[in-house]
């Protein structure tokens, strides 16, 4: 309203300095012998009035102009033959003419412009996005050389950049009340550790000339929370210096949250899954471990009954208790083994060899196996890399892709043989395991067997091969399923070749 009010005020100012100055110029082209020199003068009055910023006072300038530079010329040269003075007359009305056409495109432009810089704020307040428009131009007068910012120039930076502007969501997102609070002043204060460095990866690609660069990282909240998210950071066109730096912002922090909930929750039934099939492996761990043990309470014996003798024999005597002693360690072995398998721990990385999870999963499982009559072949590829990832949860596919196989041949009336091999894959950037079996085969799409909770077994839970394929993509990996060219099914993983010496 205040601003309306203002705006008249100085648009009738205009208007009686312009209506003076014509006048003015009336009187001064009628009375003076200049002969009709002074008419161009009127295009000062076009210039006056266009400052007006009224398009209606422009045309109205030049129409007046041009009207009393034609009164006066007849005034004073009525009757007379066409000579010098018609000329300049022409000559002025040429030129109030133009000057008034280009002061009206002149403000046309500029009330667009005005329009769309409206637009842009209507947008920029309205937007559910977090937006704000920082001042960098410090920063850049002090990385103008090219140089990188190194960890303290980039917290020295930090505190330099200002906030031009910024939208009512930008302050929702630092928990503040009004973008008024933001405006001014700097986001140092909500800035983390990671806020930080994000900040050095930004100014390294601005320095680049990036035009848009996306980081994820965390801010403090006024009240001290941190919030992780998404910045997407633009130096608009025309904005030399880094004076005007835009910066929208993703809260993801909900978004994040409920990916470690669910990450948790596939750890958690990933555990239980690999517990459960331990409990279906109870008869193979019991021989397992019940081997070793017959083997001690023998050679305990033996041991005792060379030492009852007359003579105690002291060389046969140690050999005893040295199997006793090797037996041992193998029960203790195999304890250790199962004890990984149901531990809960975090996945963790190392180099695996493949060919010797495959000989030791083939251990733990060939008593069910033998129990079915199946009988295993397992091939190595010459010279296969190792893989990076945790054994455990491999060995947990492997345990479930054998398994499977065993089951699926169970009802079978043919030879029952399972065939494991470890190949090199691709252009030996990669390791490939096929679990080969002579079953009924997949009946269907082989891609459904992998969805949760399928299962075509009265026991069965279906999250088995779900789960394998989680894990195995989890390592960067592939795995997939297709029915043989003879009898029964090939499941097959990939996964990519550990860069040896890279640490894991
Ligand atoms: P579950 O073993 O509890 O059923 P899985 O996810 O391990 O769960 O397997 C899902 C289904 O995939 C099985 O019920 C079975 O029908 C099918 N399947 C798995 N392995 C084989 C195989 N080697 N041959 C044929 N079908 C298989």
């Amino acid at each position: 309203m205040h601003d309306g009010a203002g705006e008249r005020q100085a648009r009738r100012v205009f208007s009686i300095a312009a209506l003076t100055l014509a006048l003015a110029v009336f009187a001064l082209d009628v009375l003076s012998p200049l002969q009709g020199a002074v008419a161009v003068l009127y295009t000062i009055v076009v210039v006056m009035a266009a400052r007006s910023q009224d398009r209606a006072l422009i045309i109205a300038a030049g129409t007046i102009g041009f009207a009393m530079a034609l009164i006066a010329y007849f005034a004073t040269h009525w009757g007379e033959p066409l000579g010098s003075p018609a000329v300049r007359l022409t000559v002025s009305l040429i030129a109030i003419g133009i000057n008034t056409l280009l002061s009206v495109r002149n403000h046309d432009a500029s009330e667009e412009r005005g329009r769309s810089e409206k637009r842009y704020r209507t947008i920029f307040n309205a937007a559910g996005l977090p937006i704000w428009e920082g001042d960098w131009s410090a920063a850049y007068a002090l990385l103008a050389d090219g140089a990188l910012p190194d960890a303290e120039m980039v917290e020295r930076i930090a505190g330099w950049v200002t906030i031009r502007d910024a939208n009512d969501a930008a302050a929702r997102l630092f928990g503040l009340p009004g973008r008024e609070a933001l405006i001014g002043g700097s986001l140092v204060r909500y800035h983390t550790p990671a806020a930080e460095a994000a900040l050095g990866r930004i100014l390294e690609a601005l320095l680049r000339g990036d035009p848009a660069i996306e980081e994820e990282t965390q801010f403090l909240t006024a009240s001290g929370q941190t919030i992780d998210v998404v910045l997407r950071v633009t130096v608009p066109e025309g904005s030399d210096g880094w004076r005007r730096v835009l910066a929208m912002a993703l809260d993801v922090t909900d978004r994040n949250r409920a990916q470690a909930r669910l990450a948790q929750s596939q750890a958690e039934l990933t555990h239980v899954s690999r517990v459960t099939t331990l409990g279906q492996l109870a008869a193979s761990i019991a021989h397992e471990v019940n081997q070793p043990l017959s083997a001690i309470i023998t050679y305990a014996k033996s041991g005792k009954r060379w030492l009852a003798r007359e003579a105690p024999d002291a060389p046969e005597v140690a050999d005893c208790l040295d199997h006793i002693a090797s037996n041992g360690t193998r029960a203790a072995g195999v304890i250790a083994r199962i004890r990984d398998l149901v531990r809960k721990a975090d996945s963790q990385r190392e180099l695996v060899d493949l060919p010797q999870l495959i000989d030791d999963t083939v251990a733990l499982l060939r008593r069910d196996l033998q129990a079915n009559d199946v009988v295993i072949h397992t091939t190595r590829a010459d010279k296969l890399p190792r893989v990076s990832g945790d054994r455990v949860q491999l060995q947990q596919v492997l345990m479930n892709l054998m398994l499977n196989a065993d089951q699926a041949m169970a009802a079978s009336e043919h030879p029952r043989e399972l065939c494991v091999d470890a190949l090199i894959d691709g252009d030996g950037d990669g390791v490939a395991v096929e679990v080969r079996d002579c079953g009924n085969g997949i009946s269907g799409e082989p891609e459904s067997l992998f969805a949760p909770f399928f299962t075509t077994k009265s026991a069965g839970l279906g999250m088995g091969l779900s789960i394998c394929r989680s894990i195995i993509e989890q390592h960067g990996g592939t795995l997939t399923a297709s029915n043989n060219k003879g009898r029964g099914a090939t499941f097959r993983f990939r996964l990519p070749a550990a860069e040896e010496g890279a640490g894991t």
